[in-house]
């Protein structure tokens, strides 16, 4: 009989470990809290808007491929990805010319050198590093699972790692080859996504700029959603059952062994193994008791969250042509900025923000004539928010695009509204702290430092997704799922794997 699997979660990470472990002859079972598949990279619709709920940039499409490849599968039987051009448009407080990075390396080189005399080199060099640093993190050390410090900081790390200065942080890195506020502030904004801010993320993380800068941003067209409807296709072709609506409420030990879960309710699925996709806080806390626990309560409250997010889905009557399909706004105090975000938290005033429209590139994703947009402030996570404080951020932030990006009038626009926050983050997937990305990218919680994929007080409990290594994005978490896939098979190599 085939080895029982049982799943809890179908987000990224859990969908993508079920598509392996169903691929390989598993008997697989993925219980979803949720009604919908995807966790974080959820969707919802509303009077012909599709709205994608989390995920927008579909970033280093090589990881994609890697994976399809081995559940057999080709990224393009499945998405229609589309190359975005520009990649994203930048707004800069009070001043009226943003600034386009196309991911080409003629007209972003000519781009810098306006801004900075010698830049247009400078950024050469910067990617060059950038990409040089993607290689050698994705044949060395991003698809290895880690027990010991020196199987990280191991001599070809360190040797290198202080040639390249890689454990600096990311400001005084950037800063050494560009002295412009601006195009400083276009080599850092990556870092918002790894949830952490520039003055905290190890240089390490410069190998973003070889995602958006080099590879290209690229979108799957009917929307982001339609990467998790492929993931769950190619699952269940492989014999995996998916179930949605079934939160689990236990995760049941017997022996010092994991045996399955409880769904809420009382029913208990049986298992081989669990892997659970749920944040590893509300895994560990929450669904195990005290003395099966490898990471206490008190462990979580010591450790730095990424940003949570406030989040408006605007459906607006009509076209906004100074928008493309990504735009950033960046503050003018871009300390200032992430200091409200991670040391004082509160409703940053004069928020960095980001606009995503993909009824730009995509007419399926709104009515004829209209635009589809999802705002996002980044904030602190834990925020306590009131109803009547959101009403007035949204119209604070809303006037901040009006003047700020050349919306004149967006408000009178806006035919619905919906507002998504720490509190809703916490609710939909258990998020600690309601924090839209899970544990932030600071040094002391990357690679070694991440908690491991596998409970040190249970045996046959394996975790996969953002909070586990090597950490936040959706392609991340496809790594995550191989790396739950190697740790179940003792496979110690630090290479992708060819096949299963
Ligand atoms: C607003 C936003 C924008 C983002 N933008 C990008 C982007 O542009 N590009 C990018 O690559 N990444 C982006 N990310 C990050 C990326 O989406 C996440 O890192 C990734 O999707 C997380 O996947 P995960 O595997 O950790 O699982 P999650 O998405 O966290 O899913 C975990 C699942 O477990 C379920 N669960 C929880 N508790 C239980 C339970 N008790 N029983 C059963 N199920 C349970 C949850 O409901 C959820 O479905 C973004 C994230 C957010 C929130």
């Amino acid at each position: 009989m085939n080895k029982k699997v049982v799943i809890i979660g179908a987000g990224i990470g859990g969908l993508g470990a079920a598509g392996l472990f169903a691929r390989k002859g598993y008997d697989v079972t993925v219980v979803e809290k949720n009604a919908n598949l995807g966790g974080r990279a959820n969707i919802f619709e509303h009077d012909g808007f599709k709205f994608d709920m989390g995920p927008s940039w579909y970033l280093a499409p090589d990881i994609f491929e890697h994976y399809f490849n081995l559940v057999g599968e080709r990224v393009e039987d499945h998405l229609e990805l589309k190359r975005l051009s520009p990649s994203y448009r930048i707004f800069f407080r009070k001043n009226g010319d943003p600034l386009d990075i196309n991911s080409d390396i003629e007209k972003d080189t000519a781009t810098f050198e306006a801004i900075e005399p010698g830049a247009g080199e400078k950024l050469r060099a910067y990617l060059k590093q950038s990409k040089y640093q993607y290689e050698v993190a994705t044949q060395s050390f991003m698809f290895k699972n880690y027990d010991r410090i020196w199987d990280f900081f191991n001599k070809r790390v360190m040797t290198e790692g202080q040639k390249l200065s890689v454990f600096s942080t990311m400001h005084k890195f950037v800063s050494k080859f560009f002295t412009s506020k601006k195009l400083q502030q276009v080599m850092e904004y990556t870092m918002v996504f790894l949830g952490t801010s520039p003055y905290e993320a190890p240089a390490l993380y410069n190998l973003m700029s070889h995602m958006d800068f080099n590879q290209g941003v690229f979108y799957p067209q009917g929307g982001f959603y339609e990467l998790i409807k492929a993931l769950a296709n190619i699952t269940e072709k492989n014999g995996a059952v998916l179930r949605t609506n079934s939160p689990v409420d236990k995760i049941i030990v017997r022996d010092g062994k994991a045996v399955g879960v409880r769904v809420e309710g009382g029913e208990v699925i049986d298992a081989d193994m669990v892997i659970s996709n749920a944040d590893m806080w509300f895994t560990e806390t929450r669904l195990l008791d005290i003395p099966q626990q490898t990471h206490k309560e008190k462990y979580w409250q010591k450790r730095t969250m990424a940003p949570s997010a406030f989040i408006m889905y605007l459906g607006v009557s009509g076209k906004l042509p100074s928008l493309v399909h990504h735009n950033l706004l960046f503050s003018e105090d871009w300390r200032k900025n992430f200091d409200e975000i991670y040391k004082d938290p509160c409703l940053p005033d004069e928020p960095s923000l980001y606009v995503c429209a993909p009824s730009v590139t995509d007419p399926s994703v709104a009515p004829e004539g209209k635009e589809n947009l999802f705002v996002l402030v980044p904030i602190a996570s834990d925020l306590e928010i009131t109803d009547e404080q959101k009403e007035m951020y949204a119209d604070r932030v809303l006037a901040l695009m009006e003047q700020e990006m050349n919306l004149p009038g967006l408000r009178g626009k806006i035919e619905y509204k919906r507002i998504y926050t720490v509190e809703n983050f916490a609710a939909d997937y258990n998020a600690f702290k309601g924090s839209a990305l899970g544990l932030a990218h600071t040094l002391r919680q990357t690679a070694i430092f991440r908690p491991k994929n596998k409970s040190k007080m249970v045996d046959n409990l394996f975790y996969v997704g953002a909070g586990t290594n090597p950490g936040i994005g959706t392609q991340i978490c496809l790594i995550s799922a191989e790396l739950a896939y190697k740790r179940v098979h003792n496979i110690t190599t630090a290479e992708p794997l060819e096949s299963l």
